[in-house]
């Protein structure tokens, strides 16, 4: 096989290849490979064979593999190197003496497989508890080991919030979902942001704050007036400000302000903060807090009834509505949620 059968343009071509690329003879001898292939695979390339860089028998002699009814022209390879990459090898006869290699990056695939199985079985794990302490409420009660009337309503007590805790727990899971699935497509309706803040802070008032707690709404735009309004979904934005102020209120200090504000710098876009004073969250963390099942606290996230979902779900929504989060949190303890929203063109 010479050189020279390799077609002239075969680097420009393969170049333009999402994939990595090798070509070689019968005897495995590299004879080409595009700047992919050599990412892939590493520098060493043209020093070695096919079959050294990828060991598997049906690379040892293409042409014997293929006359002997063995060759199976696709399979699984993973790199040595620290990256462990995934790669799918598929071998082609294109002539009778050069085989083209080519190389499919799946490790992208076989990461987000790990998200997802990890996700499940995070799922399993928290719907777990609950199930396992109400079916052991249930056997006590069944057992007839609970005769008075006063343990029985403790216990159904219990058996409530569990349950409770299940019926949050798959809400959350079914809206994560959802908007996951939804992040890429943009809404289409033109909203007034004033409108879905003042509907959840209403709303949270009229149930009853606890702890002394004072929710107050500042506005710092020159023109207050101006309805700032911004491409979105209203039941989206009602959930991100729902989860952002029950947040506040669960993690604050008894008797503190929690505070949404409204601050404009310049006419594409408008900045929401919602402030809150509780426990410092350390810096190390700030980055996790939208993670799905992330906590600060676990124990402490699970008395006050979090299901660890909440923060995940405004990241997704936030996302689809191209607009972007930023969390701070003083060594005061003073705790701010930031979202910067672009307005819609008037
Ligand atoms: P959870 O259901 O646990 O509240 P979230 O996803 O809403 O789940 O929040 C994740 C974690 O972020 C919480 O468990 C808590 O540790 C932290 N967190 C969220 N909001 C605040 C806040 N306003 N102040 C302090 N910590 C917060």
């Amino acid at each position: 096989m010479k050189k020279s059968l390799i077609p002239s343009n075969i680097s420009n071509l393969s170049q333009l290849l999402e994939d990595g690329l090798v070509l070689c003879n019968k005897a495995g001898s590299v004879l080409y490979f595009n700047n992919l292939a050599k990412q892939y695979l590493g520098n060493i390339l043209n020093e070695k064979k096919i079959y050294e860089l990828i060991p598997t028998e049906e690379l040892k002699d293409l042409d014997k593999s293929h006359e002997k009814g063995i060759f199976n022209d696709q399979f699984n390879f993973q790199t040595e190197d620290v990256l462990k990459r995934s790669l799918i090898i598929k071998v082609k006869k294109i002539e009778d003496n050069l085989y083209g290699v080519l190389l499919l990056d799946m490790t992208l695939q076989r990461n987000l497989e790990k998200v997802r199985r990890d996700f499940v079985a995070n799922v399993s794990h928290e719907l777990r508890s609950p199930l396992t302490s109400l079916v052991g409420f249930i056997e006590t009660m069944l057992n007839g080991q609970v005769n008075d009337a006063e343990t029985q309503q403790k216990f159904l007590y219990i058996m409530d919030e569990e349950a409770k805790r299940m019926t949050r727990l798959i809400d959350d899971i079914l809206s994560l979902s959802k908007v996951e699935t939804e992040e890429h497509i943009s809404p289409n309706t033109s909203i007034s942001i004033l409108n879905p803040i003042q509907y959840v802070m209403s709303s949270i008032k009229e149930r009853g704050l606890s702890n002394n707690h004072n929710l107050i709404f500042e506005d710092t735009r020159l023109n207050i007036n101006d309805p700032c309004f911004v491409i979105g979904n209203i039941d989206e934005i009602n959930q991100v400000f729902v989860n952002l102020l029950e947040n506040a209120i669960k993690y604050s200090y008894k008797e503190t302000d929690i505070v949404v504000r409204i601050e404009q710098y310049n006419p594409k876009e408008v900045v929401i903060r919602v402030i809150n004073k509780g426990d410092v969250i350390p810096e190390k963390y700030l980055d996790r807090l939208t993670e799905r099942f992330f906590r600060v606290d676990k124990a402490r996230s699970r008395e006050l009834g979090g299901t660890g979902l909440g923060l995940a779900i405004v990241k997704h929504i936030l996302i689809r509505h191209r607009a972007v989060l930023n969390i701070t949190s003083k060594h005061d303890g003073v705790t701010t949620f930031s979202i910067i929203f672009p307005l819609s063109p008037k």
